[in-house]
């Protein structure tokens, strides 16, 4: 079986897990610090990074961080994992569901200028599958309205846009360090912001409301990261342009050689990173196809067969129509580095076959 997604974990890993181990030290220090130094020079072009224990946090503490609270609106998209509202939500703010493009499942531009009213406060796109959602738009967006622009770069480390790298566009961005991510810490997450007064703040936050130790200056949470997961994701970082160099070539073959199924659009000017390889089986049932999928050894995922705004915690009846319709037939296919040649030509084959035979 080719699994649905597949961590890149080795010796080096289990070295600095070791090293950090036999310090007798592991709670947030040293190697959380380098980690930030390193992540902020090599994944966000040198701005201020704020490393936390997920990345639900690191979307929860800047929001809490620009005084986001109950009475006020963030605009997210419903095509996403629920961590993105979730995070509004924790806060007594109010996530409003807007509608996604088509094309690159991002959130669109017209659908928020459709939803932002005046107790808006900020827009919160979500780079999708590791793709930059429409950036030089919802930035001229936020400034005309004078909303805060938050980014969830979650599944798109080192994704750009004109050559500009995400997390870079807006007020502050977070990333995750899942184990499925690009890049893993075990669990674990980054702020990152080009606001001194955020970058004060989330310090603070993650770690009961003090800089320094008993002086709790506001009230706080336990959001640190572990020296044990910083070290992981300091490995991790050092791998990060090789692996995803081999997730674009992994993309770049199955677009080449995949038929009969919608293969991912990348908007002019946009680094896609290939967090999912999202077809669209249009005309199948979805859930058929990737049953059968299974069947010839492929495995593959659904990001996400429930749009966000009508899950129980959230229960919305808005419709969102281009949202629901990539919920029905979006299928994620393995483009994991670590893919051999010969998983790349079976998981060709599979699907080729399933959707000439109209599975
Ligand atoms: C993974 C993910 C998150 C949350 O990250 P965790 O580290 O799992 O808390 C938030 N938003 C999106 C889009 C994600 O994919």
């Amino acid at each position: 079986m080719i699994p649905a997604a597949r961590p890149d974990l080795g010796p080096a890993e289990e070295d600095a897990v070791l090293r950090v181990i036999r310090s007798g030290m592991i709670a947030q220090g040293p190697e959380v610090e380098a980690f930030e130094a390193e992540f902020s020079q090599g994944a966000v072009s040198g701005l201020h990074c704020v490393a936390v224990n997920s990345g639900t946090s690191a979307l929860h503490l800047i929001l809490l961080s620009l005084g986001i609270g109950p009475g006020d609106e963030v605009v997210v998209p419903s095509f996403t994992f629920a961590a993105t509202a979730n995070a509004v939500a924790l806060t007594g703010a109010t996530p409003v569901f807007a509608d996604i493009e088509p094309d690159t499942y991002c959130l669109s531009p017209a659908s928020v200028e459709e939803v932002v009213t005046d107790r808006t406060r900020a827009v919160m796109p979500v780079h999708l599958y590791g793709h930059p959602a429409a950036m030089v738009q919802l930035t001229e967006l936020c400034h005309r309205r004078g909303l805060y622009l938050i980014e969830d770069a979650a599944q798109a480390h080192l994704a750009a846009l004109k050559d500009r790298l995400v997390g870079t566009w807006g007020d502050a961005a977070a990333f995750s360090f899942y184990p499925t991510k690009n890049m893993t810490a075990g669990e674990g997450g980054m702020i990152v912001t080009t606001r001194p007064e955020v970058f004060a703040r989330a310090r603070m936050l993650r770690n009961q409301g003090q800089e320094r130790r008993y002086h709790n200056e506001v009230v706080g949470l336990n959001n640190r990261m572990t020296d044990i997961h910083a070290a992981i994701g300091r490995v991790q970082l050092s791998a990060l342009q090789d692996r995803t160099l081999k997730r674009q070539r992994n993309a770049e073959f199955l677009t080449k050689h995949l038929s009969n199924v919608l293969t991912p659009s990348v908007r002019i000017g946009a680094t896609h990173v290939f967090h999912q390889y999202t077809i669209r089986v249009r005309g199948l049932d979805r859930d058929r196809f990737s049953e059968q999928l299974a069947g010839a050894g492929v495995g593959s995922g659904v990001y996400y067969p429930k749009p966000v705004h009508t899950l129980p915690a959230f229960g919305h009846t808005q419709a969102l129509p281009v949202t629901e319709s990539a919920a029905r037939e979006v299928l994620s296919l393995p483009v994991y580095p670590s893919l051999t040649q010969e998983d790349l030509e079976v998981i060709v084959a599979s699907v080729n076959k399933l959707a000439a035979a109209g599975a």
